[in-house]
């Protein structure tokens, strides 16, 4: 069995963080590829590591002394080394640094060095050879990520190596630029590696259990998700619910490679799988809810609307124009309701109004703000009769307004859209029906 860990900065903020991952990695021989992000918060007041180097790297830009800055950075690190105890220094590397901040490196660079350095300490921690992201994850001259270079690349020095250290969050272009993905990378980079490494699991050590049926700060210690298949995974992302980085999905959904979420803090707990498909029943009828706020609807209506062959596509190409993606657009015999996201559409409005009616010659528009869109998503709901009756009973129990739902094709999911002050109530009358009912 080939593995591939991914550690969060979490679960490398410390030396004693550095431990527990280090028993993970020792623990199962088949963890032969492992890929740090850089030093997380130790508490909650703490800052991150990348933080840390993007102010720096801003006083350097600006021609400022950067030295205190740079100490502190320096002095997080060394804290690990000597709690680890081991011998090595990274004073050679800090020279190297400092010198590359004053001739204006970049914040790609910059940043890059959180994850290069704990890397080379995790390397040596492990007595695993390092590889350098920056000879192994290609971006092409443009700055686009090009995977299948990559693939090429890495596999082959992956397999030269046998087991490795690689960094997160960065690679480098052609002419070798630093450059990073977007934060929460690592994610990313575990994915590229796993999918290299032709693994059998992409391990994410994070700080949880797994992803949760729903949002922490709304239900009080909601229950994990035991298996989740990519697509629902997906519908919940993208409706904010975190853990992983969006962009970590694909390399290893091509490959066929399952993930695992897993807690560095308790290496006893199964984590969230998320595969391709799965026959195991779900332990509900939904896996998960998430959503999110700022919305608003634009409500269009036009008699006889229903027989005017073109009406949407005029409708839709003024937003396509104006450069905003709508979410969802349900809609009746002469009505049609487009959702925004509040944030991208506000300043654009009137633009917008003026080129509907110029295009679609409506009669009436009509837009209401500050709506919230929850997704309610699950396998099981295709094969369950009145999941969505169920939703709107507990949400009219609670007082809550639907304003909109929106059922996809797939039957994955149940959008629904209540007004933001609902949101809150609405995800908790809609988990104690699913899952604390069956409790
Ligand atoms: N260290 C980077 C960040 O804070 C990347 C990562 O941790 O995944 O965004």
């Amino acid at each position: 069995m080939v593995k591939v860990a991914k550690f969060g900065g979490s679960s490398l903020a410390s030396a004693e963080q550095f431990e527990k991952a280090g028993a993970i990695i020792r623990e199962d021989k088949d963890r032969i590829f492992v890929v740090p992000s850089a030093p997380g918060k130790r508490n909650s007041s703490d800052t991150k590591v990348t933080d840390m180097l993007y102010a720096c790297y801003e006083t350097a830009s600006r021609g400022k002394d950067f030295s205190v800055r740079l100490a502190r950075i320096e002095a997080r690190y060394q804290e690990i080394i000597d709690g680890l105890h081991l011998t090595l220094s990274l004073r050679e590397e800090f020279e190297k640094i400092k010198k590359n901040f004053s001739e204006k490196a970049g914040s790609d660079y910059a940043a890059s060095r959180g994850e290069y350095l704990n890397g080379i300490i995790m390397a040596e921690y492990l007595g695993y050879p390092f590889i350098d992201a920056a000879e192994v994850i290609c971006f092409d001259k443009k700055g686009n990520f090009d995977a299948e270079k990559t693939d090429a690349v890495l596999s082959k020095r992956l397999s030269k190596e046998g087991r490795a250290v690689v960094p997160g969050f960065y690679g480098a272009l052609p002419d070798k630029t630093i450059k990073t993905f977007s934060r929460g990378g690592s994610d990313i980079t575990g994915s590229i590696v796993a999918r290299a490494a032709r693994a059998d699991v992409y391990e994410n050590w994070t700080d949880v259990s797994g992803f949760l049926i729903a949002d922490p700060r709304i239900i009080n210690d909601p229950q994990a998700i035991d298996t989740i298949t990519y697509r629902e995974l997906r519908e919940l992302s993208y409706m904010g619910a975190g853990v992983l980085h969006e962009d970590a999905i694909f390399p290893v959904r091509r490959a066929g490679i399952p993930i695992n979420i897993r807690n560095t803090n308790r290496p006893e707990d199964r984590g969230t799988w998320i595969v391709e498909s799965t026959c195991q029943k779900p332990d509900y009828v939904i896996t998960g809810i998430a959503g999110k706020k700022g919305f608003c609807s634009i409500n269009i209506e036009k008699a006889m609307m229903n027989s005017e062959v073109g009406f949407g596509r005029k409708v839709l190409e003024v937003f396509e124009k104006n450069g905003i993606s709508f979410e969802h657009i349900p809609s009746g015999i002469d009505t049609m309701t487009v959702f925004v996201h509040q944030s991208e559409f506000v300043e654009k409005e009137q633009k917008v109004l003026a080129g509907i009616h110029k295009l679609a010659q409506p009669d009436t528009i009509e837009m209401e703000s500050d709506l919230a869109l929850i997704a309610v998503v699950g396998r099981g709901m295709k094969a369950t009769r009145g999941t969505a009756g169920r939703i709107f009973s507990a949400l009219a129990h609670v007082n809550v307004n639907v304003k909109m739902i929106d059922q996809g094709s797939s039957e994955l999911n149940i959008i629904i859209g209540v007004k933001n002050e609902d949101f809150e109530a609405a995800i908790k009358a809609i988990y104690n029906i699913f899952v604390e009912a069956q409790l």
